[in-house]
């Protein structure tokens, strides 16, 4: 990568990806112990990195445009958390961990809810498990790039992100049970059903993100334990009349009704019929507005614009409160849901949003 070569002044011992993802459907499901379904974007992560003889670990990144270099004495702030995350938890977790010079480059959008964080925590990890030759399955990966992200950069996310830039198959949405952590590679082959799939990253600001994040798993938290079960995973629609808050009540229905719109939107995959899908990513969508309360109006009006101009289905994917959008199209109707949905952002003052094609790429890989 020549931006080691800048850098460092050396050719990399090798370089490493990890993409970011979109999550086709079982948004907020993962914490719950539920089922989602993400897929891997050819937007990747790349990290070149060589072997120092010392524990210290010097990290460029050009998004940041900013080196760092930090050992095990200090707490890394900012961006270098997510690095400094990962070496912390492969210790903790036993490994010795090499020391490295590293170079970050990433075509996956910050802060979009296309989840860059994991990329760069997943790529991190992969170069320093092959550079170290740590005895680390890859199975067990995810579970270490959440906890340096929620141990150590303070974000309290579930597993899919990391599972998802980790375990994706090219072509393939990862069919993940978040509580047993079995996964399932499902053929996804919008091309060949005449269909695409396109994202729209809305632009619109974040807004309290990691706050309202985390007020939504404590939420889902109360209500399982109110209903006296291990998580919503294992709750009922019925069950919910128990709860008095109705405020819980919609929170633990989007969890419970999300669950089983994963498993009907595999089921349709598994059955080749794609196009059927459609109506389930609206239903969810329509979920996480009214039930789970996280959309703003930019997404919800790039969900109706797309709806509107002959979309099958659309819904807001990522965490909430800003983010993208993705939509299922026939192949040849990207260009005009796209312009669809800008003309809608123009008529109500919205910065432009910005579309792109998705199809599924491989999870995280050496180059
Ligand atoms: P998302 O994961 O949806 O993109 P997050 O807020 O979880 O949004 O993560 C974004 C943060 O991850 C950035 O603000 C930055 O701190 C860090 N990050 C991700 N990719 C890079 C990169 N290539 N270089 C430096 N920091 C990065
Ligand atoms: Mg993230």
């Amino acid at each position: 990568m020549k931006q080691f070569v800048t850098v460092y002044g050396a050719e990399p011992d090798g370089v490493w990806a990890a993409p970011g993802r979109v999550n086709l459907i079982g948004e907020h499901t993962d914490y719950n112990d539920g089922f989602v379904l993400p897929f891997a974007l050819p937007q990747r992560t790349l990290v070149a990195a060589s072997r120092v003889d010392t524990p210290t670990w010097t990290v460029w990144s050009e998004q940041a445009d900013e080196q760092i270099t930090f050992d095990l004495s200090e707490r890394v702030p900012g961006w270098g958390a997510y690095v400094a995350g990962v070496v912390w938890v492969l210790r903790e977790a036993g490994f010795d961990v090499p020391g490295a010079r590293m170079a970050v480059t990433s075509d996956v959008p910050l802060g979009a809810g296309l989840s860059s964080s994991a990329a760069l925590e997943s790529s991190v990890l992969t170069a320093l498990a092959d550079l170290g030759g740590l005895d680390l399955p890859v199975d067990e990966r995810p579970r270490l790039a959440q906890r340096a992200e929620n141990d150590y950069a303070g974000m309290p996310c579930g597993i899919m992100d990391q599972s998802a830039a980790i375990r994706c198959r090219e072509g393939h949405a990862l069919f993940l049970d978040c509580r047993t952590l079995d996964v399932e590679h499902i053929p996804f082959d919008v091309a060949a059903a005449g269909l695409a799939v396109l994202v729209v990253d809305t632009k619109a600001p974040h807004r309290h993100v990691t706050g309202e994040y985390a007020a939504r798993r404590t939420a889902c938290e109360e209500a399982a334990r109110l209903l006296g079960l291990p998580a919503l995973r294992d709750a009922t629609l019925e069950s919910l009349s128990t709860l008095d808050s109705p405020e819980l009540r919609r929170r633990a229905r989007h969890v419970i009704t999300e669950d089983q719109r994963v498993l009907d939107t595999v089921a349709l995959l598994r059955g080749g019929r794609v196009r059927e899908i459609g109506p389930l990513m609206t239903a969810s969508h329509a979920s996480m507005r009214d039930d789970f309360e996280i959309t703003v109006p930019e997404v919800d009006t790039a969900v109706e614009a797309a709806l509107s101009a002959g979309a099958h289905g659309a819904r807001m994917t990522g965490g909430g409160f800003g983010g993208c959008v993705l939509a299922l199209v026939d192949a040849g109707e990207t260009d005009r849901v796209a312009a669809a949905v800008a003309s809608a952002f123009a008529q109500r003052g919205f910065s432009p949003p910005e579309p792109f094609v998705a199809v599924p790429g491989p999870g995280a890989l050496r180059l």
